[in-house]
């Protein structure tokens, strides 16, 4: 049992932040008591807004003192509960860390606080010429800390991989209040146990990343995409396994269907540059050399228009470009118009297995009579699969999600692929969490959790189905 954050509690954490960082008023503590998860809301008792890691050094001791649990929070933006309070206790937002205190141009790293919102990164990268690759579609809103904590990925994962391809270096708040560091402005680091892997994806349970260090790379001079309207979905994810079988790694490959484009249709003021088809590829080739990106797309065109395509329009201007992601980071927004009650989680399968868990997904809609919108990077194998519960009775829709998820995940385990690829496990996935490993896994996870916070204070209720610390 946790303690309730009482009144000395309270002053202990004033004097740590400031009284101006301590929220704990009930209209100041709703904005924190939800995230981008559809459905779930837990109020914190209290909210603080460190400036330090010294600062969460001591919020963490203190708490470990006073057993109350502790949850740190980016963006909000995460979208399986893991910034929620679920037993109430103290949230720390990460809010005033955002500076980005180093563009290092020679070695190619910077060096950012965790709360620096990615997009806002990206473009401090690009004004010098550099690129940092991981663009989850929330990357206006989401954070360099969260990216971390969840190891997000992106479109571009295709060619350039996830956030864990690009973090070196990070200094992190263990849970039990000591500050540690590992790794810097390195290529390369094997000096003992690898605690930032250990860290990255752990989804804030195991410590909260203060400075974290991050390889860029050049900017690509040019990016070309490539929209591909296909009679079929079958035709459309046919070719992205051909692309991949030839050897060609696009930037992107993101697959859209027919019911999530009409959705679109209908929300989006000013309609959308797609045509009316049953299912649309969006590829992106980039480059520094003009000829190699145009011989690329050209024959990733071929490959789509003998896969079936029944056109290949090239955007490569950026107000085009601009309109089409538009479209495609607001499909979640979209759908949340035309049904406010909804829940979406994202399987992940070898690449090769895309249509098969397609085909399965269409089954599983029609056996269960339940609304699936899937879409997503193809390209990964990574697939955002929505339930939809528009208008339906609450007691039917509840009775056929949780089969039609179930089944869901099963279906991707069974095709070699696992229940999330970049969203995490958080609390919505926890209770499906032995579908994907293997009793002895859980237990070392465990095992590490417990090695790590021993009272369980960090963003407890997270992951693991049920708590048997
Ligand atoms: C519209 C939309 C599109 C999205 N698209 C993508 C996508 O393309 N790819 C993708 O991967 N995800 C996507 N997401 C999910 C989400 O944006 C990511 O998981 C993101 O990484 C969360 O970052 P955040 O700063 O908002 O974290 P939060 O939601 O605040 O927190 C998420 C988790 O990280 C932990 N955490 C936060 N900061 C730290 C820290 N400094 N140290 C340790 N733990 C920390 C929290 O405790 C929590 O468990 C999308 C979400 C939305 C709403």
């Amino acid at each position: 049992m946790y303690r309730k954050i009482n009144k000395t509690i309270l002053q202990a954490l004033r004097e740590i932040v400031g009284p101006e960082y301590l929220l704990n008023t009930r209209e100041r503590l709703e904005d924190y008591s939800h995230d981008e998860t559809p459905n779930l809301s837990f109020s914190p008792e209290a909210v603080v807004k460190p400036a330090t890691a010294e600062e969460i050094s001591e919020l963490m001791k203190q708490a470990n003192r006073e057993n109350f649990p502790v949850v740190v929070r980016g963006g909000g933006t995460g979208v399986t509960g893991g910034a929620l309070a679920i037993h109430g206790g103290l949230i720390i937002s990460l809010e005033r860390m955002n500076r980005i205190l180093e563009i290092d141009e020679e070695n190619m790293m910077a060096v950012v606080e965790p709360g620096v919102i990615t997009g806002v990164f990206h473009k401090a990268v690009e004004e010098k010429g550099l690129f940092y690759p991981p663009d989850p579609a929330s990357l206006a809103d989401c954070t360099l800390g969260g990216n971390l904590a969840e190891d997000a990925g992106g479109p571009r994962a295709v060619k350039y991989g996830v956030t864990r391809n690009y973090i070196t270096g990070v200094q992190a708040v263990l849970p039990t209040g000591e500050i540690i560091e590992y790794g810097g402005k390195l290529a390369k680091n094997v000096t003992g146990y690898n605690l930032l892997h250990l860290l990255i994806g752990s989804e804030g349970t195991l410590g909260i990343a203060t400075e974290i260090t991050l390889r860029l790379l050049s900017r690509p001079k040019l990016r070309v995409d490539l929209l591909v309207p296909f009679p079929s979905y079958f035709k459309a994810v046919r070719c992205v396994s051909e692309i991949l079988r030839r050897r060609i790694t696009p930037t992107v490959i993101e697959f859209m269907d027919q019911k999530c484009l009409e959705i679109s249709r209908q929300v989006m003021e000013g309609g959308v540059p797609f045509d009316e088809a049953a299912a649309h590829l969006l590829i992106e080739v980039d480059g520094d050399d003009p000829d190699e990106v145009e011989a690329q797309y050209e024959a990733i065109g071929e490959i789509c228009l003998e896969g079936g395509a029944s056109d290949v329009k090239v955007a490569d201007s950026p107000k085009y470009q601009e309109q089409i992601w538009q479209t495609r980071r607001k499909l979640r927004e979209c759908i949340k118009v035309v049904s406010p009650i909804k829940v979406s989680q994202d399987v992940v399968v070898p690449r090769m297995e895309i249509a098969p868990l397609l085909m399965g997904i269409d089954e599983i809609e029609k056996k269960h009579g339940i609304e699936i919108i899937a879409y997503g990077h193809a390209g990964d194998g990574n697939v955002h699969v929505n339930f939809l519960k528009r208008d339906r009775e609450e007691a039917d829709w509840r009775q056929d999600l949780k089969k039609a998820v179930r089944e869901v995940f099963q279906l991707a385990v069974s095709l070699g692929g696992t229940i999330s690829g970049e969203h995490g496990i958080g609390v919505t996935k926890k209770d499906y969490l032995d579908l994907a490993l293997n009793p002895a896994a859980i237990r070392a996870m465990r095992r590490i959790k417990l090695a790590l916070d021993p009272k369980n204070i960090l963003n407890p209720g997270k992951i693991f189905p049920e708590e048997k610390f």
